[in-house]
């Protein structure tokens, strides 16, 4: 069975002062078809945003927005369970830094647990582990983590449910007129080195991150498929129907697809 990773950012998951459990529902209904194809891998933003629905620390404190985050985690984590329940998938949490990738010792660690997980049919949901790090041990963005996850652990696929249904040619938020990019084969240096624009107070990335994670598995001769993460059809259609009407699919190579 091909492996994927799916990668879904905080704005998808909280709204306002709460876990998002309707997106969430939806998300995990996704998932629980998905699994009945692809092995699946999740990699989930939104512990801080969720520790803030408990606490409101200011987040752009180190030290509160590590508290957020541990307060989160086991928000996130109860509300994942229960809504994988229904749908009788079990799940586990591992949490990453970038360190964990950094040597071959390291990284089979991380690729044997998460063998087991999946050969036990459990999903695991991995995230970055931001509570006791230092800076330089973290990628600082789960689009990079998802993308060495991707690698690392043999997927074939890394799709990313963003508050953007595509990568288009210029901010869509600052200019109506952006087109949307169906398939990307080449990512320019200039586009690596613009400046970072998450569109929520709790998105670490914005597209810079999404592009250099899509760099990073083109290189590795692996797909990332970009879409909604709010309006789940084109990732459903994408992975369940083989069709790919909207979102941007990142290829080294045309001919490569699942
Ligand atoms: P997420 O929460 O999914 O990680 P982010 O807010 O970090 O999402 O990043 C997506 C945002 O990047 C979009 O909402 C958009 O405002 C911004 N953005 C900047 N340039 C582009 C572009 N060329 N195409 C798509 N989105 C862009």
């Amino acid at each position: 069975m091909k492996r994927i990773v799916i990668k879904v950012g905080s704005s998808i998951l909280t709204e306002t002062t709460n876990i998002a459990k309707e997106r969430m529902l939806n998300l995990v209904s996704l998932i629980a078809d998905v699994r009945k194809k692809y092995e699946v891998i999740l990699v989930s933003s939104g512990a801080v945003a969720a520790g803030y629905t408990a606490l409101q620390l200011d987040r752009n404190i180190p030290t509160s927005k590590k508290v957020l985050a541990s307060v989160g985690q086991p928000i996130l984590m109860s509300s994942y369970k229960s809504k994988f329940d229904i749908f009788n998938v079990n799940i586990s949490q591992i949490l990453l830094t970038e360190e964990d990738f950094d040597s071959r010792v390291h990284t089979k660690i991380v690729q044997d647990i998460i063998d087991r997980t999946l050969k036990n049919n459990i999903l695991p949901i991995v995230s970055e582990n931001d509570i006791s790090t230092t800076p330089e041990q973290l990628f600082g963005d789960n689009d990079q983590l998802s993308a060495h996850v991707t690698y690392f652990t043999g997927s074939n696929m890394l799709v990313i449910l963003s508050d953007i249904d595509g990568y288009y040619d210029s901010n869509p938020k600052d200019n109506p007129k952006a087109k949307i990019k169906k398939i990307v084969t080449e990512i320019k240096k200039e586009e690596l080195e613009q400046s970072h624009t998450p569109n929520s107070k709790f998105a670490t990335g914005g597209i810079v991150t999404k592009l250099k994670a899509a760099q990073y598995i083109m290189s590795k001769n692996r797909e990332l498929f970009l879409c909604s993460g709010y309006d789940l059809s084109s990732a459903r259609e994408f992975l369940i129907e083989c069709t790919h009407n909207k979102g941007t699919l990142f290829t080294a190579k045309k001919d490569q697809r699942l």
